[in-house]
């Protein structure tokens, strides 16, 4: 029947994620034995190289757990009314630093200074900081980041441009799956929990890239009206 069907397409998720996670945290765990191992040889003047790298690795299987936690969702999240342009604006007070530093220049537009939805800020702040951060590393040579936020009677609508290194046909259908990432250092989660993200928000993302222009994405929400509790 189609409840079984959907049921067992559902394990073999399960299955696909579980043999992923189990495989990226391998990796790491690889490197630290092998540098573990020069430690216990090799001379003094290496052993601070080694250890540094053992604490990236190691930062590394601690992020991907992290990642996953918010994933399964193990605490309750409250939602509640949340200003999107205060959320945004703190991001990029945040990230201006390294755009910066990367020769990336972030133009923000708004269409007021107050646009409500319901939501958990956390999780927000996690998607846009996800999308602003691929922004600025799809630039390696700098370039210009155009954030703007405006809404309609019943949506608010984000969009995060960038004219970096921009996505094939082929590359846009993949993103969101889990590890899919084109990047030395990536681990291809940060997509995937944008998507579940805005998703538990009643929100919906769309994608527009062309190789070498650069790529917008759109993101909406519902709006939440004054005298209006939604959900
Ligand atoms: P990660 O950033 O760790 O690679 P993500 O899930 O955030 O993982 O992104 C997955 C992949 O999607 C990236 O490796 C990159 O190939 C592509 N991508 C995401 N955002 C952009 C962007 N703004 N421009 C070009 N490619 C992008
Ligand atoms: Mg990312």
């Amino acid at each position: 029947t189609e409840e079984m069907l959907i049921k067992s397409e559902k394990l073999s998720l399960v299955g696909e994620l579980a043999a992923g996670i189990a495989h990226e945290i391998r990796n790491p765990l690889t490197t630290i034995k092998g540098f573990v191992q020069l430690l216990d040889q090799d001379s003094e003047d290496k052993k601070h190289l080694y250890t540094d790298t053992i604490l990236n690795e190691i930062d590394r299987i601690n992020f991907i757990v992290n990642e996953f936690m918010v994933l399964a969702k193990p605490h309750a999240v409250f939602f509640s009314k949340c200003n999107i342009v205060e959320i945004i604006k703190s991001l990029k007070y945040l990230l201006e630093a390294e755009a910066i530093l990367k020769n990336v220049i972030i133009i923000d537009a708004y269409e007021s200074d107050e646009m409500f939805l319901f939501g958990e800020k956390n999780q927000l702040k996690q998607v846009f900081l996800n999308l602003i951060k691929n922004a600025i590393e799809a630039m390696p040579f700098g370039g210009i980041i155009t954030i703007s936020i405006t809404k309609t009677a019943q949506d608010i609508l984000i969009s995060i441009q960038d004219n970096g290194v921009g996505m094939s046909d082929e590359q846009v259908k993949r993103i969101g799956e889990p590890f899919y990432t084109t990047k030395e250092t990536g681990n291809g989660l940060g997509l995937m929990m944008c998507y579940k993200i805005i998703r538990d928000h009643n929100g919906k993302m769309s994608v527009q890239s062309q190789l070498n222009k650069g790529t917008n994405f759109l993101i909406t929400f519902p709006i939440l009206m004054d005298n209006k509790i939604e959900f």
